[in-house]
């Protein structure tokens, strides 16, 4: 796949935002999590961050996405995890060296999770607990240059939205505090430990979002959006795809598309 397919770039400010993977607002039916969630790159002067890093199926895409760029992990002098689920968090091993942030608030809820029954990955955040070059970060504190981070618990508890202030617009990346464009509109979640307190969050994210216009919103799971006439816009086209092997010569493979076209989705009705 290549970058313009999987990834979409632009500049805002004196910021370079490149979404290097996109997230997937959907659930398997038969085989468990997905997870596959929003990957970022952002450049600004002499540093570059990740927000977020995905898990192991996404190490390959991510390396090769980075060298399609010209970059090695080493390159990436920040990871700014949205919170501790294994989808968006497991590769920071990827990036040791790398200023590593989360919330407070998120690892110390993290490192007491029960071990073998949640998306936390209990041994990542041990680890991470423990590593010299994290960053604990609170809300309201600037955890790169011109982004900060902002309480907006539902999801997770510690979860943080990040804001980068880029001058004339902001970019808004909102983890799975909200996960894809159904849960901004509706304002109603799916998995979360209150969905009042998902809310509220939810409330939170649009007020970042609106404060300037043409503010850019990047969910956990979906594409980036902008605001237009009060109505989210995709920014973009969406891909996503699996492809299979159902014959009987292994270099015969079927691909199945999972965009919401006709020939390809039954509509559920509502459940
Ligand atoms: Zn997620």
């Amino acid at each position: 796949m290549n970058s313009e397919v999987a990834g979409k770039r632009f500049r805002i400010g004196d910021a370079e935002i490149n979404i290097i993977v996109h997230g997937f607002p959907g659930k398997s039916v038969c085989h468990g999590s997905l997870g596959f969630c929003t990957i970022v790159l952002v450049r600004r002067g002499d540093r570059l961050a990740l927000v977020d890093v995905g898990s192991f199926g996404q190490r390959d895409l991510l390396i090769d996405q980075l060298a399609e760029r010209g970059l090695a992990p080493k390159d990436v002098t920040d990871v700014l995890l949205t919170h501790s689920h294994y989808d968006h968090s497991v590769n920071w091993t990827l990036f040791k060296d790398a200023n590593i942030v989360i919330g407070r608030a998120e690892l110390e809820w993290s490192v007491k999770e029960p071990w073998g029954e949640t998306p936390v990955p209990e041994l990542y955040v041990r680890e991470l607990a423990r590593w010299p070059t994290l960053s604990a970060v609170e809300d309201g504190d600037e955890v790169f240059p011109g982004l900060t981070a902002h309480a907006t618990p539902g999801h997770t508890p510690g979860s943080p939205v990040f804001v980068l202030d880029a001058s004339d617009r902001d970019v808004v990346f909102t983890g799975d505090a909200c996960k894809n464009r159904a849960e901004l509109l509706s304002r109603a979640t799916d998995m979360s430990y209150d969905p009042e307190v998902s809310r509220a969050s939810i409330d939170a994210i649009w007020a970042f979002w609106t404060r300037k216009r043409g503010s850019i919103l990047v969910p956990g799971h979906d594409f980036p959006m902008v605001q237009e006439k009060g109505e989210p816009r995709y920014l973009g086209r969406r891909e996503a795809a699996i492809r299979a092997w159902y014959s009987e010569d292994l270099n015969e493979t079927t691909v199945f598309s999972l965009l919401p076209d006709a020939a390809n989705s039954a509509r559920t009705a509502a459940e």
